[in-house]
């Protein structure tokens, strides 16, 4: 099936931006400095599924015929003792929709992300409804990513950041759209997105990378040991979620390094569609970090690739080959 991605690139634009809208109401509705303290998950219990109902509610109105894989899905908010947290999901997700949903019709949305590739479809989306939990839970930086695959091949991707800056306003999108380059609009402005690219630094010296916040999800001992092979002085910039994609295609950073901490690791397909199309859209390059492209055909996740490496382009093969030799593979 193919489809019209000027009007998927509408769709997209708009649910992420509900989504956006729906989690910072509930960052400053939920997240308290006693949830803080009590490191209460909670808040963004309750944020990840009423992204994920708004943003598949708009998909399945637009795309009826298009399934969604998404991160979350409803079993366990079906349980009896999750009443609460029904009930706010229902409440924040209400809040942002055109119409009054009952706790069922939200139920029923969050779980028209539940499709699995089976070979059945060549066109899905694939949605994180909120990448970045723990960033989130800081007041940090977390994304909403949307990525729409067609014959294993990202096509199109929309990140929302709510928290990432624009000049004074916090929250951009950022939109991609394969062949037809990246953009960047704020995330409560109407209008077309302006053009974004990467970094024109030519050498990995005058380079900055980032990499995750969690030593658990990429190992930092063996980046930083990268950075001086490439003799990088910059300190890393340490960001949570897909929002490392938007600072590498927007050029706050030339490299995003996410090195393995263990080989049975395999990366999920949401947490880099919407992201690795935004970086190489704006002129950059994406690979895993044995420098193989990803390959987005096979299931939930990417099981034939390791790790990412992505930058701005010039030096990407320098990278990999200090990745290479400083991991010893
Ligand atoms: P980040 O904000 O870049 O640290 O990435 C958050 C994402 O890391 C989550 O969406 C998880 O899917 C993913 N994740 C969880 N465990 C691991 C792991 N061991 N290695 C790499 N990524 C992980
Ligand atoms: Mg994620």
């Amino acid at each position: 099936m193919s489809l019209d991605l000027g009007k998927a690139l509408q769709v997209a634009v708009q649910a992420t931006r509900t989504a956006s809208v729906v989690c910072r109401r509930v960052q400053s509705n939920l997240v308290t400095a006693e949830t803080l303290e009590k490191k209460d998950k909670s808040p963004v219990t309750v944020a990840d599924f009423a992204s994920q109902a708004v943003v598949c509610k708009a998909l399945a109105e637009a795309f009826p015929d298009v399934p969604v894989v998404g991160e979350e899905d409803s079993k366990d908010l079906r349980e009896d003792g999750a009443a609460a947290l029904r009930a706010a999901v229902t409440e924040h997700a209400a809040s942002v929709v055109d119409s009054s949903p009952d706790e069922q019709q939200v139920l029923g949305w969050i779980d028209h992300g539940g499709w699995t590739p089976d070979g059945s479809h060549s066109t899905y989306w694939t949605l994180d409804p909120i990448d970045g939990t723990k960033g989130f839970l800081r007041g940090e930086q977390y994304a909403i990513a949307l990525g729409l695959i067609q014959d294993g091949q990202v096509v199109l991707g929309v990140l929302g950041c709510p928290n990432l800056s624009d000049g004074a306003l916090p929250g951009i999108l950022m939109t991609a759209v394969r062949g037809k380059g990246a953009g960047l609009l704020q995330i409560d402005e109407a209008g077309e997105p302006r053009p974004v690219r990467v970094s024109s630094a030519a050498t990995t010296q005058e380079s900055r990378f980032c990499e995750s916040v969690e030593s658990g999800h990429s190992d930092q001992g063996t980046s930083a040991r990268i950075a001086e092979a490439l003799g990088i002085s910059a300190d890393p910039y340490r960001i949570d979620s897909q929002c490392k994609y938007a600072a590498v295609a927007r050029g706050d950073a030339e490299i995003y390094l996410r090195l393995p901490t263990s080989e049975e690791y395999r990366e999920k397909i949401w947490d880099h569609a919407a992201g690795s199309i935004v970086v190489e859209e704006a002129g950059g390059t994406v690979t895993d970090v044995h420098g193989n492209a990803l390959d987005f055909s096979k299931g939930r996740k990417l099981q034939d690739n390791q790790g990412i490496i992505a930058t701005s382009g010039p030096f990407h093969d320098e990278v990999v080959a200090a990745v290479k030799a400083a991991r010893g593979v």
